[in-house]
């Protein structure tokens, strides 16, 4: 299928005049379902809609905007796979260099708050074409929030960007069924009850619902959480307005949000519900190029390290406190059907650039392929944000076959050469999954297994909603056991954060000396940044922990953060100065002879490989750089 028109040209050779619905992404356009853009753009063409997308538009004047002309619907804008501050600044607020999902990797092909320019320019172009925002930036601003890099609260970014309608989370069923309304004849203004969608009510309440009737059936009902105001003056109002909304997640209980600005007031509505396995089937059956657009000249990072790799299945039930995927994907795993997955590894060995090596099957978290709760009335009035913190619930099935046998079909696919899983896994659940746990070991680690234990002092992961240090030494002691068993000589890369909010320094002396016990040398430690929505930035903002209520020491400025990190980068010369710092401001130089010398665990440095790239990628997180050593 010829790629979705991206100028007047394509448009012509498709024989058409107008547009439905024009996208406006601040991503490259690849033409793979890996990409929101090009996904929904897909989906709606699949639907019988014309469509176009204008890949990061010169922002500085309307023209570029203008390019596909004015659409019949609407225009639909996203920053693209990542929010775009997270994109353009450092965890310390330094400016990047590079962007993974532009041609050349090249920085600056898309502004700081590309939801809100972009929006600007439309309406400039076009002042009564009505705009739908979404994707990661609009879905984790949709509340009042606070934005590191302002250090401040901002209001919800439907106030700011002037759009006519906010879609959050997984996007196909709200923009089908807005687009669908539109086509139909209603217009923008009176789409007021879709599932999945914010909008700024302009009459003051009473409410329920200012002035319409609310959608019926489960979920039915407005809960209100504390006014902007409220939040950008009072810290505890914050915390409890993150802890009411994080609270009506769940599609099938979840009460209609309602938050104040001024004179106005954010509705944002329940949750859209979960794709089918059918559903999802549908989608990834699309007729995608799997390619980059072929106006680009230079290659697009993302797809270098995206194109061998597989989406299994959406969604995490981890409510992991620094990660965004449970308020945007959802708790609720939409996984493929096996033979979805499978003919799609057969599609991508037909390629004649496809060398037999698969980068990663899997999704947010590799072994939740498969997995749902197993008591569809509790699931359906679940409240909780975690289905295994701070302990698996007895109603999660958590059987690994279907994941196991997904995985041992995969590789003996013909073509096939090796299947790696780059995704994350959660060593917790492996421990209730020994199928998978020998079919993942056995086969799909290639000598580095990557987990993410984030840290390992207790009241840490307890913060962060990991499991603990014990969990992470009984798997450490598996993971050793299975490999000598089966003769292979295999280690495992943790993943680590320094500067959480609850984490001091003696807490990463502490996880530094933990890891040097356990035999393991990190290469690469992640500084905590607080990106939009999520627990850990509401802790950090707030030092609340909004669960117990409870004060949270939040790390001091980038100084201290640093020598955090330093901590455990002991091995690393150039740590060492800020090393003998920390251990100095600890009152422990003493500790220094045990820490900087000798090093007994695995051999060699660690590798961060493309398939852990395309993880994150898939999850919109930044790339790190193509090989560390
Ligand atoms: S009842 Fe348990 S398994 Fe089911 S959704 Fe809730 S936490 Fe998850």
């Amino acid at each position: 299928m010829p790629f979705i028109p991206t100028t007047v040209e394509e448009m012509r050779r498709r024989g058409w005049a107008e547009l439905d619905v024009i996208f406006v992404s601040g991503d490259a356009y690849i033409d793979h379902p890996a990409f929101g853009v090009p996904l929904l753009a897909r989906w709606l063409e699949a639907h019988g809609f014309r469509v176009g997308i204008i890949a990061q538009p010169a922002w500085r004047s309307k023209d570029p905007f203008m390019a596909l002309g004015r659409p019949r619907l609407f225009f639909a804008v996203s920053s693209g796979a990542m929010d775009s501050m997270v994109a353009h600044y450092t965890p310390a607020r330094k400016l990047r260099h590079d962007d993974a999902y532009t041609p050349g990797n090249r920085h600056g092909a898309r502004p700081n708050r590309a939801v809100i320019i972009y929006t600007s320019r439309l309406k400039e172009a076009y002042k009564d074409v009505p705009v739908v925002i979404g994707g990661i930036e609009a879905s984790l601003r949709r509340f009042a929030h606070y934005d590191f890099w302002e250090d401040k609260v901002r209001r919800s970014i439907l106030f700011d960007a002037k759009a006519d309608l906010l879609i959050y989370g997984m996007a196909e069923r709200p923009l089908l069924e807005v687009a669908e309304r539109m086509r139909s004849g209603e217009c923008m203004a009176d789409i007021r009850d879709v599932r999945g969608t914010c909008r700024i009510g302009r009459e003051v309440p009473p409410h329920p619902a200012f002035g319409h009737p609310l959608p019926q059936g489960e979920g039915v009902g407005v809960r209100e959480i504390p006014t902007f105001e409220e939040i950008s003056t009072d810290k505890l109002k914050f915390a409890e307005a993150f802890r009411l909304a994080s609270r009506e997640q769940n599609p099938y209980s979840a009460r209609t949000l309602l938050q104040r600005h001024g004179d106005r007031a954010l509705v944002c509505n329940s949750p859209a519900f979960p794709l089918s396995e059918t559903e999802m089937d549908a989608v990834y059956a699309l007729p995608f190029e799997k390619a980059p657009h072929p106006c680009y000249q230079q290659p697009v990072p993302a797809w270098e390290q995206i194109k061998t790799s597989i989406t299994s299945h959406r969604g995490c039930f981890g409510g992991c406190a620094f990660c965004a995927i449970s308020m945007h994907q959802g708790k609720l795993i939409q996984s493929r059907s096996e033979s979805s997955v499978i003919a799609e590894i057969d599609r991508l060995a037909r390629q004649p650039w496809f060398r037999g090596s698969i980068s990663d099957i899997g999704g947010p978290t590799a072994n939740m392929y498969g997995l749902a709760c197993g008591n569809d009335e509790a699931m359906r009035n679940c409240r909780k944000e975690s289905c295994i913190f701070p302990s698996v619930c007895t109603h999660l099935e958590t059987s690994g076959k279907r994941a196991a046998d997904l995985l041992l079909k995969a590789r003996n696919r013909a073509g096939v050469k090796q299947v790696a899983v780059s995704s994350g896994v959660r060593y917790d659940l492996l421990e209730r999954q020994p199928e998978y746990f020998r079919e993942l070991v056995g086969h799909h680690v290639s000598g580095l297994l990557k987990v993410a234990p984030e840290h390992l002092v207790e009241h840490v992961t307890t913060l962060m909603r990991k499991p603990g240090g014990k969990a992470f030494e009984v798997f450490m002691r598996h993971f050793e056991d299975e490999s000598a068993r089966i003769g292979k000589r295999q280690h495992v890369v943790p993943y680590l954060i320094s500067g959480h909010p609850g984490c001091t320094l003696a807490d990463m002396l502490e996880l530094a000396l933990l890891l040097k016990g356990l035999g393991l040398k990190v290469e690469q430690v992640q500084d905590f940044t607080p990106t939009p929505g999520t627990l850990s930035t509401c802790m950090f903002y707030t030092g609340i922990d909004p669960d117990s209520g409870k004060r949270v020491y939040v790390p001091a400025g980038d100084r201290e953060k640093g020598l955090q990190k330093a901590l455990l980068l002991w091995h690393q010369p150039e740590q060492r100065t800020k090393v003998l710092e920390a251990l100095g401001k600890l009152g422990r130089e003493d500790m220094a002879g045990m820490l900087l010398t000798g090093y007994g665990g695995a051999p060699g440095g660690v590798r961060v490989d493309s398939g852990r790239r395309a993880h994150d990628i898939r999850q919109g997180k930044k790339a790190p750089p193509a090989k560390r050593r």
